[in-house]
This record gives structure tokens, sequence and C-alpha cells, in this order.
């Protein structure tokens, strides 16, 4: 007993030294925070809530008052048709969830994952498709891409909501892609046809799915995934996304 308040004692006073040497500051707008154990300030952890609590179209995720939704679908939605049947997202490309998808992506700070991830899990509460997904199928990247980051970040925070879902990775990207920021919604569509495949071994024909990805922009990368799910089979094909840019919809 004594020795491990001691051993407390010892690491509260380790905790307190490290945070005089190397006090924490907010890893999106760089002030000083109180806890050591905190990524954001007070008013960074506003903000993002703040933009979580939007309305958004159910089909394709776009911002939108809930007096323009009719019939699940904004009048975006009712002009096109996507192959996927619904989404859940936590919010718009907010500067602060976009500071912590570009960290996680770009300088590997895995340690966002849990955050993220809990931040998924609450975007999916109060949605009814949750209830018939069989798998989370997560966005894939190309092997070249995995290759220079290490990782694949769809499929990280998919496997962080494993304790609820099953996850297979069963898309592969076959076709090495340009970045998609500065295309038209058509050039975007013509970009990624043919950059998905289903693996080898993975039988989907009946099964309801959701896709994982990190960000929607134009829709064209989900529309893409959802249709080769589609054509082996599956019945529906949900999407969960971190943020939705909202500028382009096709
Ligand atoms: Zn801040
Ligand atoms: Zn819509």
């Amino acid at each position: 007993m004594i020795v491990r308040k001691i051993i407390k004692t010892q690491e509260q006073l380790f905790l307190s030294l490290n945070h005089l040497l190397w006090p924490a500051t907010c890893m999106h707008c760089h002030s000083l925070i109180g806890s050591g154990s905190e990524i954001l300030c007070g008013d960074c952890w506003q903000g993002l809530f703040d933009s979580t609590n939007s309305d958004y179209c159910p089909s394709c995720g776009v911002q939108v008052s809930r007096y323009a939704i009719i019939d699940g679908k904004c009048n975006r939605c009712v002009a096109s048709n996507n192959n996927y049947d619904g989404i859940a997202r936590v919010s718009t490309y907010s500067s602060t969830l976009r500071s912590m998808i570009l960290s996680l992506k770009l300088s590997d700070k895995q340690e966002y994952l849990k955050i993220l991830s809990s931040m998924l899990r609450s975007s999916l509460d109060g949605r009814a498709f949750p209830q018939e997904i069989d798998y989370l199928i997560p966005v894939p990247i190309h092997w070249t891409r995995q290759l220079s980051r290490g990782f694949n970040q769809s499929l990280l925070l998919a496997k962080e909501l494993g304790d609820e879902y099953l996850v297979i990775d069963a898309l592969a990207r076959i076709k090495m892609t340009r970045m998609q920021p500065g295309l038209s919604p058509a050039g975007r569509k013509r970009n990624i046809k043919g950059a998905f495949a289903l693996r080898r071994g993975n039988n989907i024909r009946g099964k309801n799915l959701c896709l994982v990805d990190d960000i929607k922009t134009s829709g064209a990368t989900l529309n893409e995934c959802a249709k080769i799910l589609k054509d082996a089979g599956a019945a529906k094909v949900y999407a969960l996304v971190l943020a939705v840019a909202d500028k382009v919809n096709s």
C-alpha cells in the first residue's frame, strides 16, 4: 500500500516536472492548456462540438437545414442517384477536425484515433442503419501510398469500432489515382473509375455493409466503392465518415 502510494507520488511529480519543462499546447491553435492529457484547448473543443451539431442530409452528408430534407434527401440528392444508401458523419470539414485528420494522416498522430473513433461512434447514434450493418469496410488507399504512409487511416478507424462491428478489409485500390482536390465533380468521377476491386474470398452477397472513410468530398469515391460492392451482390451499402466537405456533391 505504502509502496503503491510512493510510486503514485513519483508519477505525479514526474508529470508535473514534464509539464513544466514541456507545457502542453492545443494541437490546433497552439495555445497553452492546463492538462498534459488534453489535446485541444477549451475553445477548440467547443468549436469542434458545435460543428458536429449541425443538420445534414442523411443521404449525402452535406450540411443542410432539416426543413430542406424531403423523404430523407436534400434537393441535390433528389437530382442525383447515389450508389450508397445513406451516410453518418461527424462534422463538416471544420478547421479543428481538419487539423486532427491531417495530423493523423501526415504526421502519424495515431493517438488521435481513440477520440476520432469515439466521434464516429456518436455520429452513428440515433441513425437507423447501424442495426442493419453486417460488416464495416474501410475505403482502401493504393499500396504505394500505404507503403509511404505506413497505414491506411480508414482501416485503423474501422478497427477502433471493431468491438461493436465486424471489419473486413474487402476492397483493394488497384489504380493509383491523382489527388482529387481541384478536380470538377465529373473529373473526380472519371479519375476514380476502375480504381477499386473486391478482394478474393469475401462473400458479401445479401449483406448490409458500411464503408468507412475519413473525408467525403464529391462522393465519387463512396459511389465507386458502393458500385463495386453492389455489383458483387451487397444488399445495402452505407457510409460512415469523419468529415464532409460541403462544396460539391456528385
Ligand atoms: Zn485550441
Ligand atoms: Zn443530399
